[in-house]
Formats: C-alpha cells, sequence, structure tokens
C-alpha cells in the first residue's frame, strides 16, 4: 500500500462545501484584499493564540521579514537564528543587511540550544529568532531571560506550531512577536500563500499594519518603506473557515504521533530521544542516539503539534538507504532538512560555519515519515513495517 508524505486532498475534501461558501462570500463581496474577512480573521487568530493583535500578511517569510523592518535592524546589526532550520528564518535577517549568526540545535527536541545563544551574543546582537521546528516549542525560559537581560527582540518563528502550547500558553503568545506560515503544507493551510503575526505590542501592529500596505499611513502618505505585504481576502476567508478545525486536526496528528513512537520505540535498537537529557534542560549529549533509530518525543510540558514527524537514523549512509528503501515501496519520506542554513551557498558570504555540530549531524540524520490528520492506523503499520524490514536488513 502506498502512503503519501501528506494528503491535502482529504483535508480539502471534507470541508469542500464550507470553502465553497467562503469563496461565493469573496466572489459577491468584490473586496479582493485585505478588508473585513481580513479583520475577521485577524480577530479570531489573536483570540486562538492568546495576544492582543494579529495582523495578517502574504506568507510567513513576509512576517519574519516585516518583524524585523519594524524593528530597523539592518547594516551592522546581528541576529541569533538556529542553524538547523528551514532557510527564511536565516534568509530574512540577511535581506535586511543585519548579519544572521547561527546557533547550534538541541539534540533531543532539535531547537535552538540557549547555551549556544548565550555564547554567541555580542554587542552588537539585536535579535533572537527561535523557530519552534517540526511542531514543537523551544524551550523559551532561558531565551525570554536572555532577551530581557540583552535588550534583544524575541521573534518566535512559529511558522509550523500554530496550535502548540508550552507550559500552558500558546506559541505565538510567548515573545515579543510570533511570525506564522499558512502555506498549504502547514498545520493551518490556505489554499495559497498566507502568513500571519501575532503580538501584545499594539505600537508594534499598527506599525506592521503600515509597513504591510508600503509604509502608508493615510492616503500616499508613507512613514516607512514597507512593501506590499497584503493578503487575499479570499485566503482569509478559507483559513476563518478551516482554523475551528485546527484543533481538532492537531489532535489527530498527535494520535498518529503516539502510535508511531508506541511501533517504532519496540523495534530492535531504537530509542526514544530523551527529552530529559536534552541541551534545553542544561545537559548536552553528544554523538547522538547510540541506536540504529532516534525516535521523536515531546518534554511533558510542550503540546506539539507534530507538524513533522521526523526520527533520526544514525550511521554513515543509513539515513539515505531508509529514504531509498521507503520510496521503493511508495512510502513519502522527505528531508527536512539536508543542510544546515550555515551551509547553504547564499550564506557563503558570512564565512564557513563549524560551530554548530549538532545542528550539522540532525541534518545527516533526519527523515519525515507521512504524517497528515486524516493518516489511517493501517497506513502507519505499512510504514513502520517498511522501516522494521530496514533495520531486519530485509
Ligand atoms: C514555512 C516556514 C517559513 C516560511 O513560511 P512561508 O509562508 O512559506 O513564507 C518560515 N519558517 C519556517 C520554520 C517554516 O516552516
Amino acid at each position: 500500500m502506498a502512503v503519501p508524505l501528506l494528503d491535502l486532498k482529504a483535508q480539502t475534501t471534507a470541508l469542500e462545501s464550507d470553502l465553497r461558501a467562503a469563496f461565493e462570500r469573496v466572489l459577491a463581496s468584490g473586496g479582493f484584499i485585505l478588508g473585513p474577512e481580513v479583520a475577521a480573521f485577524e480577530e479570531a487568530l489573536a483570540a486562538y493564540v492568546g495576544t492582543r493583535r494579529a495582523v495578517a500578511v502574504s506568507s510567513g517569510t513576509d512576517a519574519l521579514l516585516m518583524l524585523l523592518m519594524a524593528r530597523g535592524i539592518g547594516p551592522g546589526d546581528q541576529v541569533l537564528v538556529p542553524d538547523f532550520t528551514f532557510f527564511a528564518t536565516a534568509s530574512t535577517v540577511a535581506r535586511t543587511g543585519a548579519e544572521p549568526i547561527f546557533v547550534d540545535a538541541c539534540p533531543a527536541c532539535y531547537n535552538l540550544d540557549p547555551a549556544d545563544a548565550l555564547r554567541k551574543i555580542t554587542p552588537r546582537t539585536r535579535a533572537l529568532i527561535p523557530a519552534h521546528l517540526f511542531g514543537q516549542s523551544a524551550e523559551m525560559a532561558p531565551l525570554v531571560e536572555l532577551a530581557h537581560a540583552r535588550r534583544l527582540f524575541l521573534i518566535e518563528d512559529a511558522a509550523q506550531s500554530l496550535g502548540a502550547t508550552h507550559r500552558g500558553n500558546r506559541c505565538g503568545s510567548l515573545g515579543h512577536a510570533a511570525a506564522f506560515s499558512f502555506y498549504p503544507t502547514k498545520n493551518l493551510s490556505a489554499l495559497g500563500d498566507a502568513g500571519a503575526i501575532t503580538t501584545d505590542d499594539d505600537a508594534l501592529a499598527d506599525t506592521l499594519r503600515e509597513i504591510r500596505v508600503h509604509g502608508m499611513v493615510s492616503e500616499y502618505r508613507h512613514r516607512h518603506l514597507g512593501g506590499n505585504f497584503r493578503i487575499d481576502a479570499l485566503q482569509a476567508a478559507f483559513l476563518r473557515c478551516k482554523l475551528p478545525h485546527l484543533d481538532h486536526f492537531n489532535a489527530a496528528r498527535a494520535e498518529a504521533a503516539a502510535k508511531y513512537q508506541e511501533r517504532l520505540k519496540a523495534l530492535p535498537g531504537a530509542v526514544q530521544l530523551d527529552t530529559d537529557s536534552c541541551a534545553c534542560a542544561g545537559n548536552r549529549p553528544d554523538g547522538g542516539p547510540a541506536a540504529t533509530l532516534g525516535v521523536p518525543a515531546a518534554y511533558p510540558h510542550n503540546g506539539h503539534t507534530w507538524h513533522q514527524f521526523t526520527v533520526l537514523v544514525p550511521g554513515e549512509g543509513r539515513r539515505d538507504a531508509l529514504q531509498a528503501h521507503l520510496r521503493e515501496r511508495q512510502i513519502g519520506c522527505r528531508i527536512y532538512y539536508p543542510m544546515t542554513v550555515s551551509e547553504q551557498t547564499a550564506m557563503q558570504r558570512y564565512g564557513p560555519s563549524r560551530s554548530c555540530p549538532t545542528a550539522h549531524r540532525i541534518s545527516r540524520q533526519c527523515l519525515s515519515l507521512p504524517m497528515f490528520p486524516e493518516i489511517t492506523e493501517s497506513q502507519i503499520d505499512e510504514v513502520v513495517g517498511a522501516i522494521a524490514a530496514f533495520l531486519d536488513g530485509r
């Protein structure tokens, strides 16, 4: 049985009549950019995340860029970013003219290592952007403390983590501001590109609303440079119709993750990554999992959205061999991310980065398995069976 990496059709089919109604409403309104649909979505999103404000924008990447622009970050400034993340967390920093400073990853939860962030702070550091990778919150307490002590702007890259919680609060409400993405593969997805920013800072939200429309404060009066970071009314209407279902989608992912964990842990030589000895908790194990397979785990104080279910496959060439093995059996899998950001060609102007060994190791061992709310038990069994055969040398 073929198992896709994700199945967008399953979700849109279930909501088809609601999505069509949203389309009809926008078509009849004649208002296609910003407007009441966007305002209503912003209100719903802020209420969901638990912030005073939300500003809906063109994409998650633009949300990150706008936050840096709003804060006036640019040439001469440094911004701390994870080395193991999607490119945009760091490329947006570089696009402002500031220098991204790459921070190592935690070996157990894959997120930014607070101890390494502390080591890399200089008098030029202006901001810190932890990404809540694969749906699990970064360990925020030390980062909040660091941001406070060093007057850093703390931006959460929450693109993969709408609905995630950390010590009882939603991701997106844990720093000064957060960037979300509604790219079609994200847990809450538009039918195109879209993103949003959440914040409790009214002045910042007002500035962001100006930046969204070319820095315009009133008709053709431009206070900032800004840009075209507008979102379509249609995307906001689709997102309004999906947001009430998000907790249900995330719960279904969590159920699937629990099944994966239970079955994978039982395979010979597999271990669950140990969040008790995680670098975020202050002690750094090195060398990676002493096992044939590292199974991802969530901290007990984190509500994980399981955007991705990402295992580690240690041993030279074994991860790529498992990927080939699964693909041969028509099981979707993908390497998020095969290189660290600092290794990318576009980042070489910042010099070779050899200071993030754990991020580097994870990028060589990680493999994301099929994960979507509608995944069935037999699909999970199919994936686990294929992995068991691989570990057995079959
Ligand atoms: C998807 C993603 C982004 C970018 O969002 P877009 O909407 O695709 O621009 C940024 N950071 C992370 C961690 C992401 O996963």
